[in-house]
């Protein structure tokens, strides 16, 4: 009786050292994937979510799809360390878990989190527009969720994001984010929809996070010059037809090349034959590769 007591306490010790360790952490700065798949049901991957970590803080959330909240929840981070969130666009592989992530939010949080997300045109809102559709205390699907967004009218004293509308149709990258020694740019990516890639730069390391993209703009290689990490999606298989949408495995590492980055990680991998692409983007990159998974942790240098 004494003895299986000593068991289930150390049992519980375990658990609960467990429960408090991070899965990733910067030295300074590390990227943590936490959704590696792309839009179709993936046994193994959620949908698109990556973590910025400085430190033992995660202080950049990009994207948050399908799955990205239980990742999130396994990741460690905290909602009151995030400085800020960047959306990329409003595919539902990529927004989808907003709302499970603001649930019970305006408790975690003593001041808003900036959030930035694309401009929109017929085909899609704007993300100031979209989140109101969510949020709204009035109108919106959530209503119960109004604080997210309202004050007076959720009867709130602050609101616990703070949306602005980053210009996607604009040739020249937009700065976002310029406070702590964290300094983020945005600029337009060729996407189905209106989208933005986000660049950070922070503890003397350039990070960008490319997201969904057929690889057709030329400026991007600039944006993402002498990066010391590029996410990019390598979304589609080897010997893809031209797609509106997605660039080829052969195009993400010519971009990769072009640029000069330190090292590639890809993501957004859907269920094709991975080796195949893998090597199809070998062939015009030659660089340090990174083939991303959930809760991958990988330093940035
Ligand atoms: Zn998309």
């Amino acid at each position: 009786m004494i003895k299986r007591t000593v068991v289930s306490l150390f049992a519980m010790l375990a658990v609960t050292s467990h429960a408090a360790a991070q899965t990733c952490s910067g030295n300074p700065v590390a990227i943590q994937i936490l959704g590696s798949g792309g839009p179709g049901i993936n046994p193994d991957r959620a949908s698109a979510g990556y973590l910025l970590w400085v430190g033992s803080q995660a202080k950049i959330l990009i994207d948050l799809g399908g799955g990205g909240f239980l990742r999130f929840g396994q990741s460690r981070a905290k909602l009151s360390d995030l400085a800020m969130v960047g959306i990329t666009h409003l595919h539902p592989d990529h927004t989808s878990d907003i709302a499970a992530l603001m649930w019970g939010s305006n408790r975690a949080r003593e001041a808003a989190l900036p959030v930035f997300g694309p401009s929109g045109n017929g085909a899609a809102p704007d993300v100031k527009t979209f989140l109101n559709r969510m949020f709204d205390a009035k109108t919106g699907s959530y209503q119960v969720l109004g604080p997210v967004l309202g004050t007076e009218q959720a009867g709130a004293d602050r609101p616990v994001l703070d949306v602005s509308v980053v210009d996607a149709t604009k040739d020249e990258p937009t700065k976002v984010y310029d406070r702590d020694g964290i300094t983020v740019t945005a600029t337009r990516i060729p996407h189905t929809l209106p989208a933005i890639a986000y660049r950070v730069e922070t503890g003397g390391v350039s990070v960008v996070f490319s997201s969904d993209q057929n690889g057709t703009n030329p400026k991007f290689v600039d944006f993402a010059k002498n990066a010391d990490l590029l996410l990019m999606h390598m979304a589609i298989a080897a010997k893809s037809p031209p797609n509106p949408g997605h660039a080829a495995p052969v195009t993400v590492g010519r971009i990769a090349q072009q640029a000069g980055v330190k090292r590639l990680v890809v993501s957004h991998i859907g269920q094709f034959n991975l080796d195949e692409a893998v090597a199809e983007l070998k062939t015009s990159y030659s660089g340090p590769l990174t083939v991303g998974a959930d809760l991958q942790c990988t330093q940035v240098k």
